[in-house]
């Protein structure tokens, strides 16, 4: 655990987990964009720390935007190969991100889903790989807009979980993250009904998976969450963070939304 941490949800009354505001900046930010990394850290020291914040830049950015965090928050990476080493041009391990001061790979997001056609298969092996290396998987899920208006959102999610997480008898370090592709980048999000319902379904899913160590999965939601909505959504129901894209980008944007559940 690094700083605040990303480890094992941490139980918090009977209101759940301790909450995870992640930040995915993607294909986003040169050496300038440390600044935002580092005027986070400094509004940090200052906040409760009653939540848990992770940035996750590119990978040319990891070990410096480790050094601008000074601990106040842990930094990760937004993929990794499941190999530890090997003739693999143009991949990064989970070994060499834990190296360079990560503590959380996300894996299965919708964009390596369906840029690189990453199955379930291949996101159960970036788990495996991130456990092996010491980091803590964030696994992405979520349906497509189709998928939604045809009224299967629960049972794609649930295959992808199914397919996704390796089975494990003792105290779990993952986190789940429910992304409706439709709501990724869109300015649209589900209706707080439908999020509260996917997340139950999410717990209930991980309970017949894992059995007792669901109890210690956070579950994100991510899609559109922004300063003005971020409230609401994380006081919903079996909601234990966000997982945010394009608002994590600046801190001042990215503040009010950890502030939200601070
Ligand atoms: C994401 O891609 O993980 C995401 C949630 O993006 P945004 O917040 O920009 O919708």
């Amino acid at each position: 655990m690094i700083g605040r941490g990303i480890g094992y949800g941490k139980p918090k009354g009977t209101l759940g987990m301790r909450p995870l505001i992640a930040g995915n900046w993607k294909m986003n930010g040169l050496s300038a964009s440390l600044a935002e990394v580092a005027e986070l850290a400094r509004a940090l020291e200052t906040q409760p720390a009653n939540v848990d914040v992770l940035v996750c830049p590119p990978f040319t950015l990891l070990t410096a935007a480790v050094a601008a965090a000074r601990n106040r928050m842990g930094i990760g990476a937004q993929t990794c190969h499941a190999s530890p080493s090997g003739a693999h041009t143009g991949d990064v391990s989970a070994e060499m991100i834990k190296d360079a001061g990560g503590v959380a790979v996300i894996v299965g997001h919708s964009e390596r889903r369906q840029g690189y056609g990453e199955t379930d298969a291949d996101v159960a092996a970036k788990v495996r790989a991130a456990w092996r290396a010491g980091l803590h998987p964030i696994i992405c899920v979520g349906e497509t807009e189709a998928e939604h208006d045809a009224g299967h959102t629960l049972d794609v999610v649930k295959t992808q979980l199914g397919g996704s997480l390796p089975a494990s008898a003792g105290p779990m370090s993952a986190t789940v993250a429910y992304e409706p592709i439709w709501a990724i980048g869109s300015g649209r999000t589900p209706s707080h009904e439908e999020i509260a319902g996917v997340h139950h379904h999410i717990r209930k899913s991980l309970e017949t998976l894992v059995g007792p160590a669901a109890a210690g999965v956070r579950i994100l939601y991510g899609g559109s969450v922004k300063p003005a909505n971020a409230a609401a959504i994380l006081a919903i129901r079996d909601v234990d963070g966000a997982l945010v894209g394009g608002a994590s980008l600046k801190a001042a944007e990215f503040l009010p939304i950890i502030e939200a559940r601070s």
